[in-house]
């Protein structure tokens, strides 16, 4: 991750000061953040320019910086430190991770979509981990900023670099995949987020898929199969994969079996036989893209299924804890969406093997206008095998009035405060008895379920 003098001065217009006899630099854009050997890339923002903090940025570390040209240096800047100046700092500091890719030179997958980006680079980040020395964003780091940062900070070692690359508007994923130049693509999903900004969910599939901007000649475009918007694209320089449930599909998942910690599956009629330890039928989805990836690098399926075992949920997320008296806890409680809401309440429904099965569901933030239907809809997809419904708050309980008028078979309770739900839950706390635990971050449930576990 040591970014060479040489590297620097191919990306800048001119130098000023003394840039000759200073060691490898360690890039950074934060000034608070203290560094060894720093090269400062002060960043514009909104409300901030970065390029008034460069005597903080000093004192935290930094020994040369970039520059967007124009920009005033500070008055009592140290006798000969080194400037780099460019024509915008932060083309500087996009242009410096492509040149430093180039250099290094390790695979680079990326993976964009709707839904399940993060997920999906871990799982490639675990499968490929198998047979290569691997580095992935951190994070949430997806941005025109947060991405060349991941490049730069990426060791010497890396031979498999998985970015994420995350948008809201048209032009984003083109620009980031330019940078990247990716040998493998990866189109997890069209959904419906960044709608307002893309007019349809074919201007969502469009914009996903400037992710073949950048991509290799040679390279591969995975996309979801099961996406119309996805499966009708072409292109003559590139190798296109599908994964999904279809008889044309390259990846075909088959015979999905599900237990109370993840799935079993098929590809390709007995080619493999896998098996996540992760809930949430998507992830089936997202396995299936990571094991094309690792195809395509040339990873067989048993060390594929080594990176599956060593798959870990992200806390809250789907995570399956023991309650107490021996019922199981699904926590979900990270965050909500009435897409992910839905997902969840659907893999509770189809976990084999439980008695009594409880939905409790907290108030969804961030909805607009359309909030209370956003919530009542959400009442269409709870129906017998679920058991018990219980509603956390204001907006929740629209979701317990809507499935009180249509649905007799499920025993419905709806509290205005968690900690008034407490004795009702515990009661409910018995062998043979799943409870699912979801909403916005705000509605914090998880300390519900520290109350009920074991
Ligand atoms: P962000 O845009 O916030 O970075 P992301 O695309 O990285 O999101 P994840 O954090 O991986 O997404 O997953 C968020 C949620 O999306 C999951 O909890 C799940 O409900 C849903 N999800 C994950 N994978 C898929 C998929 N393949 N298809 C549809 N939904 C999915
Ligand atoms: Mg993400």
């Amino acid at each position: 991750m040591s970014i060479s003098v040489e590297l620097i001065k191919k990306c800048a217009t001119k130098v000023e000061g003394h840039a000759d006899d200073i060691d490898d630099l360690a890039v950074f854009t934060n000034s608070r953040e203290q560094v060894v050997n720093g090269l400062f890339v002060p960043i514009e923002g909104e409300r901030f320019d970065g390029h008034q903090f460069l005597e903080q940025a000093i004192q935290s570390g930094a020994v040369a910086a970039i520059w967007t040209e124009g920009k005033a240096l500070p008055e009592n800047l140290p006798n000969d430190f080194p400037i780099f100046y460019t024509d915008d700092s932060l083309k500087g500091l996009q242009q410096l991770a492509a040149e430093y890719l180039k250099e290094q030179s390790p695979k680079v997958i990326a993976v964009t979509g709707s839904n399940g980006k993060t997920t999906t680079k871990d799982i490639v980040e675990h499968v490929t981990a198998t047979a290569f020395e691997t580095y992935k964003t951190q994070g949430n780091y997806n941005n025109h900023i947060g991405l060349p940062l991941t490049i730069l900070t990426m060791p010497e070692t890396c031979e498999v670099l998985i970015l994420e690359m995350g948008m809201n508007h048209f032009g984003e994923i083109s620009l980031l995949s330019k940078i990247a130049s990716p040998d493998i693509a990866i189109i997890t999903n069209i959904g419906e987020s960044h709608i307002e900004f893309l007019g349809s969910r074919e201007g969502i599939a469009k914009a996903k898929l400037e992710i073949v901007d950048g991509l290799k000649p040679g390279g591969t475009l995975i996309i979801d199969g099961d996406e119309p918007l996805l499966t009708g694209f072409r292109s003559e320089q590139h190798t296109i994969m599908l994964c999904g449930y279809n008889g044309r599909d390259h990846i075909q998942i088959t015979q999905v079996t599900a237990d109370i910690n993840g799935y079993k599956f098929q590809i390709n009629e007995n080619e493999g036989s896998f098996y996540i330890p992760l809930l949430g039928r998507h992830n089936v989805k997202n396995a299936a893209l990571a094991i094309a990836a690792a195809k395509q690098l040339g990873i067989h399926c048993s060390d594929i299924q080594k990176g599956f075992d060593h798959l870990s949920v992200t806390g809250m997320r789907l995570e399956t804890i023991h309650g107490r008296n021996g019922a199981l806890i699904i926590n979900d409680s990270y965050n909500a969406s009435p897409t992910s809401m839905k997902a969840a309440i659907q893999t509770v429904r189809s976990l084999p093997g439980f008695q009594k099965r409880v939905i409790v569901l907290g108030n969804m933030y961030e909805l607009g206008a359309d909030e209370e239907k956003l919530h009542k809809q959400v009442a269409e997809d709870i129906s017998p095998p679920v058991t018990h419904v219980i509603t956390i708050g204001e907006k929740a309980k629209w979701i317990a009035e809507e499935l009180a008028s249509n649905e007799d078979g499920i025993t419905i309770a709806a509290f205005s405060d968690k900690t008034l739900a407490i004795p009702h839950l515990e009661k409910l706390l018995a062998p043979g008895t799943v409870l699912l635990f979801k909403a916005s971050r705000i509605a914090a449930l998880e300390t519900l379920v520290a109350e009920l576990k074991a």
